[in-house]
C-alpha cells in the first residue's frame, strides 16, 4: 500500500482534544488506503519546559543528559496518539527513535539522521498495523544513547521517514495554513503562498522562519520528497496548504518571495586585534570549539597593523563567546583591546530567486529602512538573499515596511 507521512507539531497535539482531531485527520487518510506514518512533536510548551529544567539543574549541562530529558515530550504524545487511534478501531502502534531505529550522529542536541532502516515498521504494516506513530525529534547514536535533532527537529524526522519509505507525500500539519510571505503573526498583510521553491524555503528557514526546520527542507530537496505545509485546525482538501517544490513549478516571478527575521541576535566586536595572517583562524576556531554559532562576519579597515573584527551570534551564546575569546587572550593566542557586545539586535532578511536576474533589490531594501529611520549595523548578501542586522526594537517595523515595499501582499 502507498505510504503517507503526516507530521503534527506542538500546537496540533497540545491537549487530548487536539490529539483526537489530529487522529481524525489520520483516519481520513487511512480510509483512502494509505499506510500512514504519523510523526508527532511534544505538546506545545513542553520542550521549553524540559529545557528550562535542564538549565536550572545544570547550567553547563552534559548534552547526553539534555537529550535524555528533552526527548521525553515526544514519547508522551506518540503513545497518546496511538491510543487515540486504537480507540477509533485503527490498528496503530507507537515507535520511539531507538525502536525504529532512527540512527543519528552522536552530536547530542544537534544530531543528524544518518539512516532509517524501514524493515521493522514495514514488517508491522505487513501484519496489519495501519499507522506507525513515531516520536519526532529523537534518534539513537552509534554509542546507543538517545539523541535529539535540534529545535524544530520533528519536521526533519518527518521528511527523513518520507524519504526512507518512499512516501507519496509528507504533510506537515501546523498552526498556520501554509508558508506565508512572512510570519503572519507579525505582519497582517502576509500572504499565503500556494507554492514555494525548495531554494527559497531553505533560505527562509535558515534565516529564521521557523515554520520548517532548515534540515528538513535540505532533505526534501535532496531526496525529492513532496513536501506540503498545512493547518491541522481546518478541514483540508488535497490542494490545501503550501507545496514546497522545484523552482520550475512556481508561478510567481517577483524578485523577493519573502521576508524572514531572527529576533535574538547579538553583535560582538573585538577592538584592535593584530591584522596578520592567522588571526581570523584563531578567533573563529576558539568560537567554534566553544560551540558558538557565528553568523555574519565583518573585518574593518586596518590602521597601523591593527583592525576591528565584528561578528554576530545568537544572544544565548554571548557568554560562551566572551569566555572563549577571554581564554584565548589570556593564553596569549590573541590580543585585543576590548570586546564589545550588543545584545539588542535582530536580523531581517529578504529572500528570492528573482534576485539572481534583477538588480537593485539591495538598494531598495536599504532605502526602505532608511526612510523608516532604521540604522543598519551589518549587511551580508548571497545570490538569493540580503540580510541586515538592526536594533531589535525596529524588527516588526522593518519586516512590515519591506513586505509593503516589495508588494508581497499581492500575487504576481
Ligand atoms: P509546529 O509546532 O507546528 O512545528 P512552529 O511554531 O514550529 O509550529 O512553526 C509554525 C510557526 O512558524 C507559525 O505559527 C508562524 O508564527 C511561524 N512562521 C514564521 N515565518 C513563517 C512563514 N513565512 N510562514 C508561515 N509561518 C511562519
Ligand atoms: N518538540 C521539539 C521542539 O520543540 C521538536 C519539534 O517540535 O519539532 O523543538
Ligand atoms: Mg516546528
Amino acid at each position: 500500500m502507498p505510504v503517507l507521512v503526516m507530521k503534527f507539531g506542538g500546537t496540533s497535539v497540545a491537549n487530548l482534544d487536539r490529539i483526537r482531531r489530529a487522529a481524525k485527520r489520520v483516519g481520513v487518510e487511512v480510509a483512502k488506503g494509505y499506510d500512514v506514518i504519523v510523526v508527532v512533536s511534544a505538546m506545545s510548551g513542553r520542550t521549553n519546559e524540559l529545557v528550562g529544567w535542564v538549565e536550572e539543574t545544570s547550567p553547563l549541562f552534559d548534552a547526553r543528559e539534555y537529550d535524555a530529558v528533552v526527548s521525553s515530550g515526544e514519547n508522551v504524545t506518540a503513545g497518546l496518539m496511538a491510543l487515540t487511534l486504537q480507540e477509533m478501531d485503527i490498528p496503530a502502534r507507537s515507535w520511539q527513535g531507538w525502536q525504529v531505529p532512527v540512527r543519528t550522529t552522536s552530536a547530542h542536541s544537534a544530531a543528524r539522521i544518518e539512516e532509517i532502516p524501514p524493515d521493522n515498521i514495514t514488517a508491522k504494516f505487513g501484519e496489519g498495523m495501519r499507522v506507525a506513530v513515531v516520536a519526532g525529534f529523537q534518534g539513537i547514536s552509534p554509542e546507543g544513547r538517545i539523541t535529539t535533532l535540534g529545535r524544530g527537529g520533528s519536521d526533519t524526522t518527518a521528511v527523513a521517514f518520507a524519504a526512507a519509505f518512499g512516501a507519496e507525500r509528507c504533510d506537515i500539519y501546523t498552526d498556520v495554513d501554509g508558508v506565508y510571505t512572512t510570519d503572519p503573526r507579525i505582519c497582517d498583510k502576509a500572504r499565503k503562498l500556494d507554492r514555494i521553491s525548495f531554494e527559497e524555503m531553505l533560505e527562509l528557514a535558515s534565516l529564521g522562519a521557523k515554520v520548517l526546520q532548515t534540515r528538513s527542507v535540505e532533505l526534501a530537496m535532496r531526496y525529492n520528497v513532496k513536501l506540503r505545509v498545512l493547518s491541522s485546525f481546518e478541514e483540508q482538501s488535497d490542494e490545501a496548504g503550501t507545496l514546497v517544490c522545484d523552482e520550475e513549478d512556481v508561478m510567481e516571478s517577483k524578485p523577493v518571495a519573502g521576508v524572514a527575521y531572527s529576533r535574538d541576535e547579538a553583535k560582538l566586536t573585538l577592538l584592535s586585534v593584530a591584522d596578520r595572517p592567522g588571526i581570523a583562524a584563531t578567533i573563529f576556531t576558539a568560537l567554534s570549539d566553544a560551540g558558538v554559532n557565528v553568523d555574519m562576519i565583518v573585518q574593518n579597515i586596518s590602521e597601523e597593523g591593527r583592525t576591528d573584527m565584528t561578528f554576530s551570534c545568537p544572544v544565548g551564546e554571548v557568554a560562551r563567546a566572551e569566555a572563549a575569546l577571554g581564554r584565548a587572550h589570556e593564553a596569549g593566542e590573541l590580543n585585543f583591546a576590548q570586546l564589545v557586545a550588543d545584545r539588542g539586535v535582530c536580523k531581517v532578511s529578504v529572500v528570492g530567486i528573482g534576485m539572481r536576474s534583477q538588480s537593485g533589490v539591495a538598494a531598495r531594501m536599504f532605502k526602505v529602512l532608511s526612510d523608516e529611520g532604521i540604522n543598519i549595523k551589518v549587511i551580508t548578501t548571497s545570490e538569493i538573499k540580503i540580510s541586515v542586522l538592526i536594533d531589535r526594537k525596529y524588527m516588526e517595523l522593518a519586516v512590515q515596511a519591506l513586505h509593503d515595499a516589495f508588494d508581497l501582499d499581492r500575487a504576481g
